[in-house]
Formats: C-alpha cells, sequence, structure tokens
C-alpha cells in the first residue's frame, strides 16, 4: 500500500439511526459494505422523535451491537433530535431551526445543565444497551456554546460540526468540511447534487473526507448514485475509518 493511500482517511457517518430508520441504514450499510467501505460512524438517537428509547426494542439493540461487533462505531447523536419551538425565537433563531433544520436542531440553543441531563440519559440508553461511546455529535450538528461545555464536561473525547472534527482530549480542532445532502424538496435535491460534485473536488486532497448519510438520502436514486460514485473515488486513495479511529491516528502522529 502507498504511503501516500495510508495518510488520507474517508469517515462515512450515518444521521439518525433508531429503530425508526434501521431498516433503512441497513440498505445503506449493505451498500457501501458491497464497495469495500466499512466500518462507518453510527449517529445514534437515543428517543427518536420521543417515539421510544432504543433500549425498550430487543430487535434494534441486536442489530446495533452486531454492526459494532463488526467494526462501526456507535455515536450519540442528541436525545430526541428534536428542538421545541420558543415563544421568543428571534427571526434567525426560526430560520436556523425550522427552516434549515426543519426543527431537528435539539442541541442549538440548549442551557448546559439542560444539556448536561440529556447526556446523562443519553449514555444510560447506550449502557442499557451494552454499549460504550466516546464521541457526542449534535443533530443537525449545531452546538451552541453553552452545550459545548456540558459536552465536554460530560467526558465525551470529541464532536463534529459541518466544517469541523474537535478532539477534546487533545485539544485539537480539524478543519474538515462534511459533504451532506438535502432533500426535503427538489430543488435541495438538485443544489445538493451540484454542491456535493463542487465540493467533492475541492476537496479531493484533503487529509480527512468526511460523507454524511441520512436516511432519506436513500429514497432518491440519483443522490443515492452520487454518494455511492463518491465513495468509490475515495476508496481508491483513502482508508476508510470511523471518527474514533482517526482521532486515535491524529494523536498516534503527535
Ligand atoms: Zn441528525
Amino acid at each position: 500500500m502507498q504511503k501516500a493511500m495510508t495518510n488520507r482517511a474517508l469517515v462515512v457517518s450515518i444521521h439518525d439511526v433508531s429503530p425508526l430508520t434501521m431498516r433503512q441504514t441497513d440498505q445503506i450499510l449493505d451498500d457501501l459494505k458491497a464497495l469495500g467501505c466499512m466500518p462507518t460512524s453510527l449517529l445514534v438517537i437515543p428517543d427518536h422523535h420521543k417515539q421510544g428509547r432504543i433500549s425498550n426494542d430487543d430487535a434494534f439493540v441486536e442489530w446495533l451491537q452486531k454492526r459494532v461487533a463488526e467494526g462501526h462505531e456507535a455515536v450519540l447523536h442528541g436525545y430526541y433530535h428534536l428542538r421545541e419551538r420558543r415563544a421568543g425565537d428571534s427571526f434567525f433563531k426560526k430560520f436556523v431551526t425550522q427552516s434549515y433544520t426543519a426543527g431537528e436542531g435539539e442541541f442549538f440553543d440548549l442551557s448546559e445543565s439542560e444539556t448536561s441531563r440529556r447526556l446523562v440519559m443519553g449514555r444510560a440508553e447506550f449502557s442499557a444497551c451494552g454499549l460504550s461511546v466516546s464521541g457526542f455529535i449534535a443533530p443537525a450538528w449545531l452546538l451552541g456554546s453553552d452545550a459545548e461545555v456540558a459536552v465536554r464536561g460530560a467526558g465525551f473525547e470529541y464532536t463534529t460540526r459541518i466544517s469541523t472534527v474537535s478532539d477534546f482530549s487533545s485539544g485539537s480542532v480539524y478543519m474538515a468540511r462534511s459533504l451532506v445532502w438535502s432533500v426535503r424538496s427538489g430543488w435541495r435535491r438538485f443544489c445538493s447534487l451540484v454542491w456535493n460534485s463542487l465540493l467533492s473536488r475541492a476537496l479531493e486532497k484533503s487529509p480527512l473526507l468526511r460523507i454524511g448519510i441520512h436516511p432519506p438520502d436513500w429514497n432518491y436514486d440519483p443522490i443515492r448514485s452520487q454518494i455511492l460514485q463518491l465513495v468509490v473515488s475515495a476508496l481508491a486513495g483513502r482508508r476508510t475509518m470511523t471518527y474514533q479511529q482517526w482521532l486515535a491516528s491524529k494523536r498516534g502522529q503527535k
């Protein structure tokens, strides 16, 4: 294996993994595996839209344990993945939380104490499933500054935002823009295809390429095809790993 190849990494993350999306996630993982893309980081929601805690769903727990045993990483991804609308929301907050994220930015402006409470609940759900967790990634990557203090305080090793990966244990913040698709409407899908084609070219030589997949992406053939094509080209010159593995490799280089 060439040196240049081993130095560049690909992290594929699947967002919004829960009993509600298990079947679709399975399809995505099968498609990725068929290309040789293993392992991934699975962003798990403990109580997706308040529809039921993961630890109460035996089939899901068994499935997730099996995926982790195969090498995938389970990452805590919010708690409910839902931000309740508030009476005093400014235009900016409404724009970010409703239009940009469709009301999913749970940790956008939570207080430190409420964040801590949900992190404890989230960890407890992972423990109840027999899983450990080292990463926390906020829904829609929206993590307020108070909330970040709580995430660090809760002992998580890292978080990611749309343009960065933050390693709390080393204090390093790595710039790495994630590819991500928006499929909620025709124009968003069109823009996503154009944007990600341009962005992937701009990121060709970056040390870390991040591909963020959401289960609904798989409902649209052009989106699914583009993601799989980008994975194929990335695999030609990059090693696939989880966020946890990538950060461990960076710490090892110091
Ligand atoms: Zn999400």
